[in-house]
């Protein structure tokens, strides 16, 4: 006879970079019964979902899909079906994400042309202009909106008015920010967003939302050869999330639930509220971390609510003090990494995780490991 042991996995406070923690509504949901990919009932909770995703992302884009995978299968998704071989594209790098789309494009054969700054820093509309007036017609300009590598928030608003003007049409990278700070794809009027589901939407890792405004749903239809990843084809994806409903892959079932269950989530607590609680919640660890003594990365004009990304003080030892901190106190927060690796550590408030007795916990852990 076998001896079986089931699973049991610790309850963490999960104050990193992302996964966040997961509200128990969407864990409950998750235990549900698996449904077939075509069971009427979960076209109906798929529509469901997709009609949420809108309102987060704030878009009348009838394209708006959960794709199946985690962040980075929405921002290969993003990029494989709006480049074609020798497509020039401006991709702006200022943390380690910025860095991850220009390996991706380039991989799908694009011309990349990389701008750099500072990890940290943001980019100015006017290095953007000067690159699409001095280097070229240009395909599309990409952005990572909240950099989760360095604590920095792009500013996007009125940027497309200039990216439009060139004929290249604005992709950007919400995986952090969505759910978090306000995403304004219509207003704002962004060609294609992506996002995932683990950070400040609260659910588990395993989607990644898409969404496809008009401009670049023609340049798809138009392209002259099929995209470079079936998968994440979206002309195919349209098919089984469009009207059609056929079979493509087996969407992940639970994974669905559980972002259907977040998304009601934040539609009971709504958007504007949702923001203002990540705001409070940061500036109260903001305000704790300086007290402190602690060094901020970013200033204050460009911080992300979600992320905090604290300097580390001359003479202490990062490793050592995460793993006391999570051995200790269960707390998890992330170092850096590329260039900030050592220099910094990245302190989420994303989605649940974004509480006022996590702040105090985790002030209260730093401040005993650091005297010690
Ligand atoms: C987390 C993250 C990604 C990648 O998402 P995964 O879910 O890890 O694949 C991409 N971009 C940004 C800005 C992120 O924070």
């Amino acid at each position: 006879m076998s001896i079986s042991t089931s699973l049991e996995i610790p309850e963490r406070i999960l104050l990193g970079p992302g996964p966040s923690m997961v509200h128990p509504r969407v864990l409950r949901a998750m235990g549900q019964p698996v449904l077939g990919h075509l069971d009427p009932q979960f076209l109906a909770l798929m529509s469901e979902i997709q009609r949420q995703l809108r309102s987060v992302f704030e878009t009348k884009n009838e394209m708006t899909i959960p794709v199946s995978g985690t962040g980075s299968a929405a921002m290969e998704c993003a990029l494989s079906n709006f480049i074609e071989p020798g497509d020039s594209v401006i991709i702006c790098v200022n943390g380690y994400f910025g860095t991850r789309m220009c390996d991706m494009a380039a991989r799908y054969g694009a011309s990349v042309r990389r701008l750099d700054r500072r990890w940290g820093d943001v980019f100015s509309f006017d290095e953007i202009e000067a690159e699409l007036h001095q280097g070229g017609p240009a395909k599309l300009v990409a952005l990572v909106h909240a950099e989760t590598s360095t604590g920095a928030l792009q500013p996007i608003e009125g940027l497309s008015e200039i990216v439009h003007r060139y004929g290249a049409f604005l992709l950007i990278d919400c995986v952090t920010s969505l759910g978090g700070v306000p995403v304004k794809v219509d207003e704002w009027d962004v060609d294609i967003a992506y996002s995932g589901t683990q950070k400040c939407l609260g659910a588990p890792p395993g989607l990644g939302p898409v969404t496809v405004g008009p401009r670049a749903l023609e340049v798809l239809r138009n392209r002259k050869v099929p995209v470079g990843n079936w998968y994440l084809d979206l002309t195919l994806l349209d098919r089984y999330w469009g009207d059609a409903r056929t079979y493509h892959h087996t969407a992940p079932i639970s994974m669905n639930y559980a972002l259907y269950e977040a998304l009601q989530i934040v539609r009971e607590e709504g958007l504007e509220a949702r923001f203002a609680r990540h705001r409070r919640h940061a500036e109260m660890l903001w305000q704790g971390l300086e007290e402190m003594d602690l060094a901020m990365h970013v200033p204050l004009k460009h911080r992300l609510p979600m992320l905090t990304t604290v300097r580390i003080p001359e003479g202490i030892n990062d490793a050592a003090l995460r793993a006391r901190l999570l051995k200790e106190y269960n707390i998890e927060i992330a170092g850096g990494f590329g260039e900030l690796v050592g220099k910094i550590w990245r302190m989420g408030l994303m989605g649940y995780s974004s509480r006022p007795e996590n702040v105090t916990l985790l002030l209260g852990a730093l401040k005993d490991l650091l005297s010690r």
